[in-house]
């Protein structure tokens, strides 16, 4: 058939990975298209997810810190919250950033075709495209020829099948549209997600119930930190009900009905205003004509890739949270970088041994590298240096002498190969010791650095003098 557009490199979405792909594939020197169903480039993050959570995030943590402060001599009222202007804000942060990226997209001359997108050939991909403000479809169709392309398009949340189409039950993307202030909140899912949304909501005044299947929240994170993180966050919670599923929902007109099956689980119906559905996500695979184009697609709709991002197919490459975990724009961010590199036909490789993860709660959870849990699995031998920030003086200072830092160091070479933060900031920390890692940096090389003081991040420095013995009378 015809071509309406010829390209060197065609890439599918432009969240995070697809737009950070296309901007290095145009810098490198290739004609790039970027198709995307929606108006506003960005994806899931900026859109729907990390940046409108962090924005509201912010103001959950200022609402939370004012309200100690009165134990401190300084009180403040209690806040009212004008939910439309909230809205405006968060909606003005995002449209900040995704401006921008159009911006960036016009100045590399990278195309953006508008609408959906599905291969028909290893070379071809038929774009129906979409109109308005959603993703409406126009009716017009388009074919774009392209020499290689790279897939980053992305995932969805997963339904929970038994949950009724009503309004008031939402996913994260529901969730961030700050429809109401609900008086009770079921939040389904204790993972990073849910646990964020109910740091806003409960912030904003409601009442929280978190049920979750699995035996702890926030899976993934070392439980010596979750337990910290649970005790600070006692207050926001009616009921947290691990080991326990949510097996019948009906929606009256005076609430959502939830019926509760395992351990936790309270034996009346339980009655909300709101329920969150944060339950994972499920990768976009198999919406794409993947086959058309021979590349492989798993039964969760995954797409496999090697370390330099190929898919099956050589030309093709995969990227995101299509590709697998973790799910998170830092992760496709540096495969989109690795993509259009390897594609430009530079020797470029991901090593994702580390990618940090940060719960944005209050307080935050920051954790990257090996774990202690990992290490007790896989039997690697380590040694473990943990600094609590109640012997910090600007921890102590800022009323946050609950939390700790801990560094996980191989026993032999005394590399560090893990660590963990707990308390605000954390996930802007984590930054350094995931440096560290990467540099194969040992505990005297840490130790050694000068941090300044008093701040949060010199724990970190001092966690390894801890284990060196370098310093061993503390302030
Ligand atoms: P996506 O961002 O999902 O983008 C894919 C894009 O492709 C979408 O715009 C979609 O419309 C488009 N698309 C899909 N199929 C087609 C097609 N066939 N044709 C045309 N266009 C198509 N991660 C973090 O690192 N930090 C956080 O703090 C964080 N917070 C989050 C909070 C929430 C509430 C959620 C839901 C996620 C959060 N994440 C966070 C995860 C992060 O958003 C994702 O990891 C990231 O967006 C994945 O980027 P991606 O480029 O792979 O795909």
């Amino acid at each position: 058939g015809a071509v309406d557009i010829e390209c060197e490199m065609l890439v599918i979405g432009a969240g995070p990975g697809g737009y950070s792909a296309a901007f290095r594939s145009a810098d490198l020197g290739m004609k790039t298209v970027m198709i995307e169903r929606y108006p506003s480039l960005g994806g899931v993050c900026l859109n729907v997810g990390c940046i409108p959570s962090k924005a509201l995030l912010h103001v959950a943590n200022v609402i939370e810190e004012a309200s100690h402060f009165a134990d401190v001599g300084v009180a403040f009222d209690k806040p009212t919250v004008d939910l439309n202007r909230l809205r405006a804000h968060k909606e003005k942060v995002v449209g900040k950033l995704t401006g921008g990226l159009a911006g960036m997209a016009k100045s590399r001359k990278v195309e953006i075709v508008r609408g959906y997108g599905v291969f028909i050939d290893p070379h071809h991909v038929e774009v129906s495209l979409t109109t308005g403000s959603g993703s409406e479809l126009s009716g017009e169709k388009k074919v774009i020829r392209f020499e290689k392309a790279i897939i980053a398009a992305g995932s969805q949340s997963v339904k929970l099948p038994f949950l009724p189409e009503d309004p008031r039950i939402v996913d994260s993307t529901g969730a961030l549209e700050l429809r109401q202030v609900p008086k009770r909140m079921l939040v389904i899912g204790g993972g990073i997600i849910g646990l964020e949304m109910a740091t806003v909501y409960s912030a904003l005044g409601a009442r929280i119930d978190v049920v979750e299947m699995g035996d702890t929240l926030m899976a993934g994170a070392d439980r010596d930190a979750v337990k910290i993180w649970e005790k600070q966050n006692l207050h926001r919670f009616d009921k947290v009900m691990l080991k326990t599923r949510t097996v019948g929902v009906t929606c009256r007109p005076d609430g959502i009905l939830v019926k509760f099956e395992g351990e936790a689980g309270p034996i009346d119906d339980q009655k909300y205003d709101l329920v969150l559905s944060a339950v994972g996500r499920s990768p976009n695979g198999k919406k794409i004509g993947a086959e058309k184009a021979g590349v492989t697609v798993t039964d969760r709709g995954f797409i496999p890739v090697d370390k330099q991002q190929r898919t099956n197919v050589a030309h093709i490459f995969g990227i995101g949270d299509i590709v697998g975990q973790p799910m998170l724009a830092h992760k496709g961010v540096h495969e989109a970088h690795v993509a259009a590199e390897v594609a430009a036909g530079i020797k470029s490789y991901f090593d994702a041994t580390i990618i940090p993860s940060v719960a944005y709660t209050e307080p935050e959870v920051a954790w990257v590298g090996v774990t202690e849990a990992q290490a007790k699995g896989s039997g690697q031998r380590i040694n473990i240096a943990k600094f609590p920030w109640a012997a910090s003086g600007r921890a102590i200072a800022n009323g946050c002498d609950y939390g700790f830092t801990k560094l996980i160091f191989d026993d032999e070479t005394h590399r560090v190969v893990g660590g963990c933060i707990v308390g605000p900031n954390a996930g802007d920390m984590i930054g350094e010791i995931s440096l560290a890692i990467e540099m194969g940096c040992d505990a005297v090389d840490i130790g050694k650095t000068i941090h300044p003081h008093p701040t949060l991040g010199e724990s970190i420095g001092m966690t390894a003098e801890v284990f060196e013995g370098i310093c061993t009378d503390l302030p």
